[in-house]
């Protein structure tokens, strides 16, 4: 797990190289290519990216040159593999956000977008010994988001469908929900196993803060779901956002995950909670 001022990144290394899950922000390549030079020396093969959103993939097209795919490792005069770089992962609609015409310019510049995308439930790599499953959410934090399981090393990392710092952004405008959400937490309640004393078992790296086993996630899931059944009631009493406001249905949890200031405050969270729970389904 690489911790910076972006999401999380995590690193997965071995004989035949090195695999990156989300690559923070493109001002941060340098630092984070130092962290991984301190462990190994192998090329970057792959980068996956849990969804699009710029502190996870702004350092796609950095990273990605410093690396190189695995199609082109042994073939000697291979020329269409020369200087590709790394095989960029991600769900379809990660590249179709990235890639839109807007009419001027694409969002993203087009060295950092996938190169290897899925459509449906989930996609198999096998690498450096271990499978790794890149596995879609619906509706979740995104429209585009997956969850990557390590399976021999036991980890799995959530992206901002699972954060520990605020409460998770539902990213309506991207097509998020918050019942996406608590589906995509229940699917990584279930294929992740604690060991003793619920301490400990599979990791969860979070898309931002600290390392977590499952009975974190558990928390987090017993909050959300929680907090989505007082707004979900209120909302069948056709009480209005404000109404829903004002007795503050997540008071109880706010001094763990609510915020005033910053980028995504309790009052974001409540207000996206409300328009993704009123949404006709
Ligand atoms: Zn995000």
């Amino acid at each position: 797990m690489i911790v910076g001022a972006g999401g999380n990144t995590t690193m997965q290394v071995g004989d035949q190289g090195i695999l990156l899950v989300d690559t923070m922000y493109a001002q941060l390549s340098d630092k984070i290519l130092a962290a991984i030079r301190k462990i190994s020396n192998k090329p970057i093969r792959y980068i996956i990216n849990t969804h699009i959103h710029p502190d996870h993939t702004g350092g796609n097209e950095n990273l990605r040159k410093a690396g190189a795919t695995i199609a082109g490792g042994n073939v000697v005069g291979n020329i269409r593999d020369a200087g590709e770089g790394a095989a960029i992962v991600a769900h379809e609609n990660v590249l179709n956000g990235m890639s839109a015409p807007t009419g001027v310019q694409a969002p993203a510049p087009s060295g950092a977008w996938p190169t290897d995308t899925y459509v449906h439930g989930q996609k198999d790599l096998y690498f450096n010994g271990e499978a790794v499953q890149v596995i879609y959410q619906p509706a979740a934090h995104t429209d585009g988001d997956s969850i990557v399981f390590f399976r021999r090393s036991d980890v799995i990392s959530a992206g901002d469908i699972f954060v520990t710092t605020t409460y998770p952004v539902i990213d309506i405008q991207r097509g998020g929900s918050l019942n996406g959400i608590i589906d995509s937490v229940n699917r990584i309640i279930d294929l992740a196993v604690p060991a003793d004393k619920q301490e400990g078992g599979t990791y969860i790296i979070p898309g931002h803060g600290r390392l977590c086993d499952e009975a974190d996630i558990v928390e987090y899931r017993d909050m959300l779901t929680i907090i989505r059944d007082r707004i979900q009631d209120m909302i069948k009493k056709t009480m209005t956002l404000q109404q829903v406001k004002a007795p503050k249905p997540t008071s109880d949890y706010d001094p763990r995950s609510g915020a005033t200031t910053g980028l995504w405050t309790t009052d974001m969270f409540v207000e996206a909670a409300y328009q993704s729970l009123s949404a006709r389904k």
